[in-house]
């Protein structure tokens, strides 16, 4: 008899953590990295959500709470859905848990069967096809390349959807792209659903603040209510409010699809940490202008890489809508040789010779579905990105 379950066998650990691993083996060995690889926000957690945790902690709320969320932070969500959204939810509708992640994946376990399909655009966020097969799904993915500027058309939605169809995963902006969808966009999307109604939303709206120029951020209940009733709004803290250590993520949708992740939620964690959520509370009700002043930061951060790997030889870099991330094309350095000898025969080769040759970490495209290219994060300082930007154009220039 096996010991490790069948269940293990059909997903595999994070893709990423290789190139993090190597970065810091390196790093331990002397050299000099540069990690573009990290999905967080690099400055810390805002002073006020700080304070408001301390006092949690000094008035004794380090008990176990109830196991979806304290009620004053649902209300806080219910507000921040109908400030931000225009979407009004009762707090029965409203799951609190273990960060973003948790959230999707309680959503999974609680209503994926055998033989249900999940379509998920590629190139996706490493977690959502791992999850639906631990869930016993089946992830059916689409790849949105770079013609489309990384979005999905509604005829790929259309051609996609079986009477099988469970899930439509939709994250806008996306990791790891950085890629957003109109309004006009995302209601081609929603005219498709519309016609499916055996056809569920999961929209994980993580970088909803990041969005940048003057661009609209919208979701799909908001822009189509008839979807309302078969779609599960998905946020959290951890992005916006640099809050990823704090494991904070919510979710509103049907009261049934609610309980439903409560009880999954229930038999695993039970309650987010009590402390987190005080701090949440205050991130959600507390002063928003940090959210001003991070996305002119992320702005400034994107054109600042954009413009420097647009002028790298062999790589073209579309100018993302939002998130902290870019998705650079590297179809031009496919096949060519790097100065130390190295075959670029793809994307992970191309990742493995920029931080073995130039001290450059970033995770490569085959880990998020869609190749040849490689993910940028630009949660760091504008000194580690430019000398960053300049390793990467002359590793390019380099190749032959
Ligand atoms: N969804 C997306 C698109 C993300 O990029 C991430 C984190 O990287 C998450 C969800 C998970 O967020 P959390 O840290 O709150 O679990």
């Amino acid at each position: 008899m096996a010991f490790l379950s069948d269940t293990l066998a059909r997903v595999k650990p994070s893709p990423t953590i290789a190139v993090t691993t190597k970065a810091a083996e390196l790093k331990a060995a002397g050299k000099d990295v540069i990690g573009l690889g990290a999905g967080e926000p690099d400055f810390d957690t805002p002073q006020n959500i700080k304070d408001a945790a301390k006092r949690a902690i000094d008035q004794g709320k380090t008990k176990y709470t109830a196991v979806d969320g304290i009620p004053e932070l649902k209300k806080a969500i219910c507000a921040k859905f109908l400030r931000e959204n225009g979407l009004t939810y009762a707090p029965n509708q409203i799951t609190v848990g273990t960060g973003g992640k948790q959230i999707l994946y309680n959503a999974l376990m609680a209503t994926c069967n055998p033989g249900d399909e999940v379509i998920i655009p590629a190139p996706y966020w490493v977690s959502y096809p791992d999850m639906v097969l631990l869930a016993g799904g089946t992830p059916v993915t689409v790849a949105a390349g770079i013609e489309t500027q990384f979005k999905l058309t509604p005829a790929q939605l259309e051609a996609a959807i079986t009477p099988k169809t469970k899930w439509f995963i939709f994250n806008s902006p996306s990791n790891p792209t950085g890629a957003g969808y109109t309004r006009a966009e995302l209601r081609a999307l929603c005219d498709v659903l519309m016609r499916h109604p055996q056809v569920w939303i999961m929209t994980d709206d993580m970088y909803e603040h990041l969005v940048f120029d003057d661009f609209e951020f919208t979701t799909p209940a908001q822009v189509e209510p008839g979807l309302y009733d078969r779609t599960l709004t998905c946020n959290g803290v951890s992005k916006s409010y640099a809050m990823t250590g704090w494991r904070i993520g919510y979710a509103a949708g049907p009261v049934h699809l609610i309980k439903a992740m409560g009880t999954i939620q229930s038999q695993s964690t039970s309650n987010p940490c009590s402390v987190s959520q005080y701090a949440a509370l205050e991130g959600l009700t507390g002063p928003q202008e940090f959210l001003t002043h991070n996305k002119a930061l992320f702005q400034r951060r994107r054109d600042l890489v954009v413009g420097m790997l647009n002028q790298a030889k062999g790589i073209t870099c579309p100018t993302p809508e939002g998130a902290f991330y870019v998705y650079p094309d590297i179809s031009g350095c496919i096949g060519k040789t790097s100065a130390a000898g190295t075959k670029i025969v793809d994307d992970e080769a191309f990742a493995t010779a920029l931080l073995e040759e130039t001290g450059v970490a970033v995770v490569f495209g085959a880990a998020f579905g869609l190749s040849p290219n490689f993910r940028v994060s630009y949660a760091t300082s504008d000194d580690a990105l430019r000398e960053a930007c300049s390793r990467i154009q002359q590793f390019c220039e380099q190749l032959t």
